[in-house]
This record gives C-alpha cells, sequence and structure tokens, in this order.
C-alpha cells in the first residue's frame, strides 16, 4: 500500500499547484494506508479531517511543494498523536518504584517485566525485585523465575493457587526489607478481559499504590487492541503502554489508536523474544512505520536541495536503460558529495536499509576526489565502456592518478556494484528511486 500511495504522491509532484480534488484523493488513500495498518476506524476519519483542513489552508495549496507538504502534514499530525516526544518511566521519590503489568494472556507482560528489569539494571543500576502474580499457571511462574535467574534478580513466589493480592502484599515487604530499588509485578491476564480478571488487578492496584501501571499490549491483534486499551484503562486508569511484537510485519496502528482512545503514553515498543529487545517508544519512527514510507521525506528533501531534475531524469532513464557509466559515475559522486555519505543516503530509502548490495557500497567522501582523479586519467572511451579497462589500461590509469593499482582495482569493482544495485533498483523500485531523484 504504502506503493499506492507513493504513486499518488509522485503523480502530485509533477504538477506545480494542486486543487482540493488532488487533495481528496491524496487524503484517500491516506486513509487507507492508516486503515490497513490497522488504526482504528474513528480514529482515522478524526485524523484525516484534521489533515484535510490544514492541507487545503493557504500553506499547502500556495506553495510550489505541495504534494511534499502535505506528506509532511500527515507525517506531523500522526506524530502529533502519538505524543510527540519519548515518555519515561514514572519514579517514585522514595524506593521502591512499583510498576505493575497488566494484559491480556500472551500479550508479552512477562517477557516486557524482564526487558525492563534488564533496561533499569543498565540504565539505572537498578536492584529490582519481581513478584510472581500470575499464579493460574505453574509454567507463568517457572517462566518468570528463569527469567529472574538470567538477570540475577530475585522473584517473590509463593506457587500457584494462593492468593495473588497476599503474594503482591509480601512481595512488597521483602522489597522493603531488602531496600529493592524496583519492583515489578507481573500479574495475570485472560483471553478476554472480564470481570474477574479486572477485580483482582484492581485489589493490587488496591494494595501496592503502584507508580506505573503499564498495558502491555500485542500489536499484532490489530484494531482489537484498541478496544482492549479501552478496557483497562477504563477499569484500571493505566499510566502507559507497552506495545510488543513490532518485529513482526504489523504496521503499528494499534498505536495510534491506542494513544488516541486512552490519551496514555506509549513507553516503550518490543521488538523481539530476547530481553535486550525492548525500546523506547518513538512517535516520529512510528509515524514512518504507519505509513509505510522510511524516511523517505527526508531523502526527498535533501535530494530536491541537490538535484537538478533535468539531470535526475537523465539518471533515471539511464538506469533503466542500464547505460550508466563512468561519467555518471563523476557526476554521481559531485551530488553525492554535496548530499552526504552514499551509504547514509541509500538506507534512506525504504526496502534498501537492509539490501546485502548496500553493504559493499561502502564509499567513503573522503576518498572520492581519489576516486574522481582515476577517472579523470581515463579516455572518453574508456569512460563509457568500462570493460575496456584491461590490466595495462588499469596501471596506466594508477601512473595518471598517482594511485596505487589496488586502489584502481577496487574502484573499477565498485563501480561495478554500483551499476549492478542500478540496475538492480531500476528493475525493483522504479517508482521509489524516480522519486528519490525527483522524476
Ligand atoms: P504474557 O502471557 O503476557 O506474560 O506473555 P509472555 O511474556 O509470556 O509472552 C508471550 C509470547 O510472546 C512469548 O513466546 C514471548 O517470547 C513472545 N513475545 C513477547 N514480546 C515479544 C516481542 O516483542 N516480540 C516477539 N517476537 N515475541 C514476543
Ligand atoms: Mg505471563
Amino acid at each position: 500500500l504504502s506503493e499506492r500511495l507513493q504513486k499518488t504522491f509522485a503523480k502530485l509532484r509533477g504538477k506545480g499547484k494542486i486543487t482540493e480534488n488532488d487533495v481528496k484523493e491524496m487524503m484517500r488513500e491516506v486513509r487507507l494506508a492508516l486503515l490497513e495498518a490497522d488504526v482504528n476506524f474513528d480514529v482515522t476519519k478524526t485524523f484525516i479531517k484534521t489533515v484535510r483542513q490544514r492541507a487545503i489552508g493557504s500553506e499547502v495549496l500556495d506553495s510550489l511543494t505541495p504534494a511534499q507538504q502535505i506528506v509532511k502534514i500527515v507525517n506531523e499530525e500522526l506524530t502529533k498523536i502519538m505524543g510527540t516526544s519519548a515518555v519515561g518511566l514514572n519514579k517514585s521519590p522514595k524506593i521502591p518504584t512499583i510498576i505493575m503489568m497488566v494484559g491480556l494472556q500472551g500479550a508479552g507482560k512477562t517477557t516486557s517485566a524482564g526487558k525492563l528489569v534488564k533496561y533499569l539494571q543498565e540504565k539505572d543500576k537498578a536492584r529490582p525485585l519481581l513478584i510472581a502474580a500470575d499464579v493460574y499457571r505453574p509454567a507463568a511462574i517457572e517462566q518468570l523465575k528463569t527469567i529472574g535467574q538470567q538477570l540475577n534478580v530475585p522473584v517473590y513466589d509463593e506457587g500457584i493457587d494462593h492468593d495473588p493480592v497476599a503474594i503482591v502484599q509480601h512481595g512488597l515487604k521483602q522489597a522493603q526489607e531488602n531496600k529493592n530499588d524496583y519492583v515489578l509485578i507481573d500479574t495475570a491476564g485472560r483471553l478476554e478481559i472480564d470481570d474477574q480478571l479486572m477485580d483482582e488487578l484492581a485489589k493490587i492496584k488496591e494494595i501496592a499504590e503502584p507508580d506505573e501501571i503499564l498495558l502491555v499490549v500485542d500489536s499484532m491483534t490489530g484494531q482489537a487492541a484498541t478496544h482492549v486499551a479501552e478496557g483497562f484503562n477504563d477499569q484500571l486508569d493505566i499510566t502507559g503502554v507497552i506495545l510488543t511484537k513490532l518485529d513482526g510485519d504489523t504496521r503499528g496502528g494499534a498505536a495510534l489508536s491506542i494513544r488516541s482512545v486512552t490519551g496514555k503514553p506509549i513507553k516503550f515498543v518490543g521488538s523481539g523474544e530476547k530481553l535486550d529487545a525492548l525500546e523506547v517508544f518513538h512517535p516520529e519512527r512510528m509515524a514512518d512505520r504507519i505509513l509505510g514510507m522510511g524516511d523517505m521525506l527526508t531523502l526527498i528533501e535533501k535530494a530536491q536541495q541537490e538535484y537538478d531534475d533535468k539531470q535526475a531524469e537523465d539518471l533515471a532513464r539511464k538506469m533503466q536503460e542500464n547505460s550508466f557509466d563512468f561519467n555518471d559515475f563523476i557526476e554521481q559522486m559531485d551530488q553525492v558529495q554535496k548530499m552526504g555519505p552514499l551509504d547514509d543516503l541509500m538506507k534512506m530509502i525504504p526496502g534498501m536499509a537492509n539490501n546485502p548490495a548496500l553493504k559493499n557500497v561502502n564509499i567513503d567522501p573522503k576518498d572520492m576526489d581519489h576516486l574522481k582523479a582515476i577517472v579523470y586519467s581515463m579516455t572518453p572511451a574508456e569512460r563509457q565502456k568500462p570493460e575496456l579497462l584491461n590490466p595495462s589500461r588499469r596501471r596506466r590509469l594508477a601512473a595518471g592518478a598517482g594511485r596505487p593499482i589496488v586502489e584502481v582495482n577496487r574502484m573499477i569493482k565498485q563501480f561495478k556494484q554500483m551499476q549492478t544495485m542500478m540496475q538492480k533498483m531500476s528493475k525493483g523500485n522504479m517508482a521509489g528511486m524516480e522519486q528519490m531523484l525527483g522524476g
């Protein structure tokens, strides 16, 4: 779908001015993008309304780059809804700071409790205590104990089928005696919200007076996540959210819905099963993810500053025709030197960040002058037909440029890699590339 967005975007890019109709079309695409990312329907509706109002304002229609302006507004508003900046953990003025984990079964409460311990150990040199208050399955307690062992932190438990409220009470007493600075309470979940569970959690809340009640939500549950968050928040007045399993292929629309429905900040995201797979939530990154645009916008802006449209068109055409030669190489290097490191730049293209072809294309800007010197030593024929460069010609180049022969060889190799990559991109990702180049 991000492809569709890009297409609409590309279409509008060609126009000097856009109309209200264009805005409408664009909004339709954004709306679909959000719904497909599992953003709640009402949230989407409200959001689109806000963006449309800003978009048909004069700030956009009269600008020289209306399409970019709109994408920018979309990004800005998404980020705004999600809280603009990262929100840290609450901390109690006196120890221990008490954190209660709540959420449905399988959401990732126990795992996230472990991740938080690790995070606090690293950030705060914390000495936490874990309390096992999920008393319905023996496996749940074992899981927490294993995590405790891995992290070298104590776990308070009384086995299964004891009163979780009493367990929390006793656990807190132990934390007091042992002067633990943090207590994390791992609670039970159910497959769905029910009164019995909420009752139990409310009682634990009452006795523990937690500084944080973190709702753990599985981002893969899509639209249902909004519902769950609303339910838990109504009953427990949560203080924040941990959104797990973002390493899956979800676009993370739940982040947007949850924040806007509960008004509570998403504080962390989980990105894997391991205990170090926890990250502080960044609204602007999530906005990009939801729209599926990578850092497209930044890239477009950068490219626009430096590229003359005509040049870009030429390059796009050459890439398609596979006629990229050393003259283009030189021209590209000039452009790239103005724009910043090539590898950084390439990584901003959606889908390119993990492209193996990119690993080998690592051109240090400070070496570029040397590379240019080598190209300048070529004859026009050699520049257009790199395959002419046999060993004796290469030696001539090395002498002419005053560079060692290995460098000449390396450069030709890099050039060939770049050529291959360009061919790949022109087949696979032409739309994105054209946009990047302002075509
Ligand atoms: P709980 O029932 O809420 O305590 O959930 P658990 O902590 O036991 O997690 C349920 C399953 O989800 C486990 O297999 C975890 O390894 C897995 N899990 C939790 N968080 C993440 C995450 O961020 N990414 C991935 N891939 N798996 C996760
Ligand atoms: Mg659990």
